[in-house]
Parts: structure tokens; C-alpha cells; sequence
């Protein structure tokens, strides 16, 4: 029996066929997937074949909570949602914040599944057990805050709004959802697989309480917890300045991308760019998810630079569409990330793409005839603003780069080498040459080009987790245990986003076994560190299954990218390159996957014998998907 942290109900809403109905799953399957990004990958894989297609009825989009959304805890304003994702055609996964998750388990489901395709624009309204088809028709075309405030007009001024504008409408493949305009579910697509089901908004209003097994363990242990979170340096530094305060540190290490990875110094672009600049010219406030104490999230205030109603820019952003195309304007960087957060596409895919088109243009392969004259050079802010609407509407070029960075390569061949992506997707604002540590997030990411999957970096930065074993880091340009950190680090990352929880406090001092204590308080189990990440485990397991049945050959996808396997002359990083098949090789090793393909014992131990990791049979890339 449930005792706490899930009602065991998931909403399955068929848009195709208008029926809802509801799943229930007992405690054992909780323990199991534990919910959130597992309970996510656990749908999608049992629902999802190789000939799904990612836009078309048959993929599924999910949205789920784990036991934290339960609680009134801080960071536990977070939500996962999953899908094949339309960018790679392999697993697609975002974690977000906004009141979604919150909202959703308080209307009394622990996810909500959407299948089908709607006829006509419609929305999803949840409150309290209930949920209803609604038509969207005329929002269609509004962009993401037009339509949150809209829906907050008309349906409940409490709901939360997660929605998409013109680019999931367009179904730009990194196309993002917007959570009340201030977390966005950001990689892989999702606002894409929203838009091809006709799928506008959901807008979820609970007063429900969900259990909690023993309310009085979970207070005496957060008391704990919340003391030293909130004294956290980190802690401070995020809530005055946001992730902005990384950028400087950063263009220092040489993590920064500086044009399209190519450049070793960037130090007063850095400056311009990153606090305490960006904290003093926008008149920066703060705007923490649900019960966050931290509060990185960032609100503009600063009349000059309006309209401003969607979160500012943070470290990612200002990376990608920063430093990345070496625009130094920041009201042109605020400009294009309010465009991004409005038409609700990705702004680390958009720096990509748009990474790789300035570096074609600088080298003559795109000239002013294909960009309707646009002059695409580097640390143009207008030429930032003007693709970013053009990708969002598809309109000229911006159709083929709403496609991402492999149709770009095949549409210019030869130009691999400008396209930092892992299965098609851009790699995070993070060079592994800085740090060794996040090789594997860079090339072995289940959800393909990411920062965060695994976040190994954190080993490199001291952030380690002596409860499973890790009580010493090793420097960041030494190879020892970057296989191991980078294989470990994944396993806590999932776990972490199935409760789900923000990443940001590990960097408070909130440890692993703080995060078992009181996930054992709020559902009344008996987890283990150990247990923690196992569970962990099984989830980066069943994602790297999943890929393998979509067609993923990992001896092809796991490689690095050609940029990073040259040093940078100057700057933080100078003369040091990862030596990353050895660091491959350990990450494997420490998985027991054989080139990538979990050994049956593996399967077996993880209890996902019912799983047959499939070798893939040929070289057919993923979007070979034409039967649905
Ligand atoms: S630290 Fe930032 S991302 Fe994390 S919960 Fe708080 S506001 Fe949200």
C-alpha cells in the first residue's frame, strides 16, 4: 500500500479518440520507477517502437511527478515530462520549473499521459480528479504569455499554465513548453510533440493534500536540511546573482563557449555579459519556483529593457546565444531570450544552430542571398534577433535550421565540424576540455547534447557523494575515475529527477542522504544510499535500451566531437584535450555495457529482464520513422 508521496493514479488522456481515463500502480512499481523522469521513461518506453513517429499520434507525452511534489519542500517546484523526441529520435527528456508539478499532484494524479492527436486546437483542464478537453481554437497562434494569460483569465487565476507558442505550433524540433512563463520544459522537443498533437495548453489547478507517511520525521529532518542549504556561499550567490555569476568564472576556466567553441578568450565580452553587469543594468530580481529558497530564476525589472515577462536569461542562455555567437549586447541577448521563452523554442539549440549558420556564413557557405540579407557575423545581436523569429516561424532559413544541427549538416555537407551536437542535439554551454569530468555527459547522454545528464563536472568541482563511496574528487584535467564519476553521476542525476528535485542544491551542501531521508519520510520506506542508486541506475539503463531499440549504435553515436578533440591554444583550458575513448571505455565498463548494450546479468539485477536490449541491426538513422 502507498503511504506517502503518490495517490498510485496516472491520467491518460487519448486526444484522438477525446477519452480519459486513469492507471493506478501500487507501491512496489513506486519503488521501482519512483516517478518523475523514471516514471516518464518507464511510459514511454512500454508505449513508444521504432516506428513511432516523434510528431505523428502514436509517441506519448508525458508529464510526471515524484514524491517531493508531495511536500511542501524547498526545490520540489519541479516536474519532468519525456517523449521520443521529434530533435533526435531517441530518448527525449526535460526537467522544469513552474507550478506544474506542484499543481498537478495536488489535483490528485502523479502524472498525465497524452496520446493521439486532437482535430482542432484544444487544451487540457485538470482540477481536483477531474480533467476535460477544451477548445483552444482561438489561442492558436498566441504566443506562450498571451496564451498563460489568457487561460489564467478564463479558467482559474491560480492554475498553472504550461503551454507552448508559434515554435511547438511549427513544430520546430527544439521547440520548448512554457511553465507560467518562468521554467521551461527546454531540450528535446517537447513543445514540438505538443504542437503536432494539437495539444495547446494544460492548465491544472489542485487543492488536494497529498499523503505524507510521517509528516513529523520529513519536518525534523527538512529543518535540518533547509539550515544548511540556506547559509550555503552557493546559496547566496545564486539567489543575488542567478547563474549569471558563472560566466566570468567560467570564461576564466575556458568551460565558456566563446564562438562556437573555437575561441580561448573572451574577457570583457564575459564581463558585459555576466554578473555583476547583467545583476546592476537589468535591475535583476529574483523569482524562485514554488517553495525555492534559492530563487535562481531571474526577473527583469529594468524598464529599458521591456517587454520583459518571461524569466531572463541564466548561465546556459547566456552561454549559447552569449558568448557562443560573441554578442556582448545584452539587451539583444534579453531580447532574443524573451523572443525564445514567448514562441517557446530552446534557446541552447537555438545558440547551436545558429552557431553552426555564422560559422557557415564566415566561411562563405551561407551568403545574404539565403538569409534574406541578413549578415550573419559574429556579435550581431540584430542578426541573434532576427533568426531567432525567423526559426520560430520558419520562415526562409529558419526552416531548415528549426530542423536542428543534423539537417543542417546534411543540407551543407562537410560542416560537421561547426555542429556541436551528441544524437543531433546541442551540446550544453559546458566544454569538456575545461572539465574532463563531463566527457560523458558531452558524448553519452541518453538524451543526446547535454549539460546535465549526469553533471559529472560536479566531481571535477568537489561536489561528491561519500555515501555510495565517492569521497574525493580528482583534478580536472586528470583521467582517473572521469569514466566512473561520469557513470555514477548519471545514476544520482536521475534519481534526483524522479523525485524530482533541483540540482542546485547539491551545491547547498544537500547531500545524498539527506535526499534518502526524506524521501524514506515522506513515502515510509527504507531507502538506501546504495538503493538510491540503483534506482537511478535502472532508469539511465531503460533510456539507453530505449535508444538502442529506436536504432542507436553507440560505437557511432558516443564519439566526440571533432572541435573538442583540439586544445585551445590560450586561455583556461589551454594545451589539454580528454582523452575520451579511455574515459568511454571506464564509463562502460563501470555500467557492464558492452559497447554500449547492457549485459543480460545487468538487465537481469536491475529486474528489466522484460527488456531485451536489442542490438541495432543497421545504420538506419532514427528518423527513418514513416509507418505511424
Ligand atoms: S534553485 Fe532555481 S531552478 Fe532550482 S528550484 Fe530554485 S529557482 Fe528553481
Amino acid at each position: 500500500m502507498l503511504k506517502g508521496g503518490y495517490w498510485g493514479k496516472i491520467l491518460w488522456v487519448d486526444l484522438s479518440s477525446k477519452k480519459i481515463s486513469e492507471a493506478t500502480f501500487d507501491e512496489a512499481f513506486a519503488r521501482k520507477y519512483l516517478g518523475g523522469v523514471g516514471l516518464a521513461t518507464r511510459i514511454v518506453s512500454e508505449h513508444v517502437t521504432r516506428n513511432t513517429n516523434p510528431l505523428g499520434p502514436g509517441n506519448v507525452l508525458v508529464f510526471a511527478t515524484g514524491p517531493y511534489q508531495a511536500a511542501n519542500i524547498a526545490s520540489a517546484g519541479r516536474c519532468s515530462c519525456a517523449a521520443r523526441a521529434p530533435l533526435s529520435g531517441y530518448w527525449g527528456e526535460a526537467n522544469a520549473g513552474g507550478h506544474i508539478g506542484p499543481e498537478l499532484k495536488r489535483a490528485g494524479f502523479d502524472a498525465v499521459v497524452i496520446t493521439g492527436r486532437a482535430a482542432n486546437p484544444v487544451y487540457l483542464w485538470i482540477n481536483d480528479g477531474k480533467a476535460e478537453i477544451r477548445d483552444a481554437s482561438s489561442l492558436w497562434g498566441l504566443d506562450a504569455v498571451e496564451t498563460t494569460a489568457a487561460l489564467k483569465e478564463s479558467v482559474d487565476a491560480k492554475a498553472a499554465v504550461s503551454c507552448i507558442g508559434p515554435g511547438g505550433e511549427n513544430l520546430v524540433r527544439f521547440a520548448c513548453i512554457a511553465n507560467d512563463n518562468h521554467g521551461y520544459f527546454g531540450r528535446g522537443g517537447m513543445g514540438a510533440v505538443m504542437g503536432s498533437k494539437n495539444l495547446k495548453a494544460l492548465v491544472i489547478r489542485g487543492t488536494l493534500k497529498p499523503p505524507i507517511a510521517d509528516e513529523g520525521k520529513l519536518r525534523e529532518v527538512y529543518k535540518d536540511v533547509l539550515s544548511r542549504a540556506k547559509d550555503a556561499p552557493f546559496t547566496k550567490d545564486n539567489a543575488e546573482h542567478g547563474q549569471a555569476s558563472a560566466v566570468v568564472p567560467r570564461e576564466e576556466n575556458g568551460l565558456l563557449p566563446m564562438k562556437n567553441f573555437t575561441m580561448d578568450n573572451w574577457t570583457e565580452g564575459a564581463a558585459k555579459i555576466g554578473a555583476p553587469h547583467f545583476t546592476e543594468e537589468l535591475q535583476i530580481k529574483r523569482w524562485p519556483c514554488p517553495s525555492c529558497i534559492m530563487g535562481c530564476h531571474r526577473r527583469i525589472t529594468n524598464p529599458k529593457y521591456f517587454p520583459a515577462d518571461t524569466g531572463g536569461p541564466e548561465f546556459e542562455t547566456l552561454g549559447m546565444i552569449g558568448s557562443n555567437l560573441l554578442i556582448d549586447d545584452l539587451g539583444a541577448i534579453v531580447r532574443a531570450n524573451e523572443m525564445a521563452n514567448r514562441y517557446t523554442i530552446d534557446t541552447i539549440d537555438l545558440g547551436g544552430v545558429l552557431g553552426w549558420a555564422f560559422e557557415c556564413y564566415e566561411h562563405g557557405l551561407i551568403t545574404k542571398e539565403d538569409t534574406d540579407g541578413i549578415a550573419l557575423e559574429w556579435g550581431s545581436g540584430d542578426a541573434l534577433v532576427k533568426m531567432t523569429e525567423k526559426i520560430a516561424r520558419r520562415e526562409g532559413i529558419g526552416n531548415l535550421l528549426a530542423e536542428g544541427l543534423r539537417a543542417c549538416v546534411e543540407h551543407i555537407p562537410g560542416t560537421q565540424l561547426y555542429a556541436q551536437e551528441s544524437l543531433g542535439q546541442t551540446v550544453g554551454a559546458h566544454d569538456p576540455r575545461a572539465f574532463w569530468g563531463q566527457t560523458i555527459t558531452t558524448i553519452a547522454s541518453t538524451r543526446g547534447g547535454c549539460h546535465l545528464h549526469g553533471f559529472a563536472e560536479a566531481f571535477d568541482l568537489g561536489a561528491l557523494l561519500p555515501e555510495i563511496g565517492i569521497t574525493e574528487g580528482t583534478d580536472r584535467f586528470d583521467v582517473a575515475k572521469k569514466g566512473y564519476a561520469g557513470a555514477i553521476y548519471q545514476d544520482i542525476q536521475q534519481f534526483w529527477n524522479s523525485l524530482t528535485w533541483c540540482f542546485f542544491y547539491f551545491f547547498s551542501g544537500v547531500t545524498l542522504a539527506d535526499q534518502v531521508n526524506m524521501l524514506n519520510a515522506i513515502t515510509g520506506w527504507d531507502v538506501t544510499p546504495a538503493e538510491a542508486q540503483k534506482m537511478g541506475e535502472r532508469i539511465v539503463c531503460m533510456q539507453q535500451v530505449f535508444n538502442l531499440n529506436m536504432g542507436m549504435v553507440p560505437e557511432k553515436e558516443n564519439v566526440m566531437q571533432e572541435r573538442f578533440t583540439k586544445p585551445h591554444k590560450e586561455g583556461g583550458a589551454a594545451g589539454k584535450v580528454p582523452p575520451w575513448q579511455a574515459i568511454l571505455q571506464e564509463y562502460w565498463e563501470t555500467k557492464d555495457w558492452t559497447k554500449g548494450v547492457p549485459s543480460k546479468a545487468k538487465l537481469a539485477e536491475l529486474g528489466l529482464d522484460k527488456l531485451e536490449a536489442k542490438k541495432a541491426l543497421s545504420d538506419a538513422v532514427a528518423r527513418d520513422y514513416k509507418k505511424d
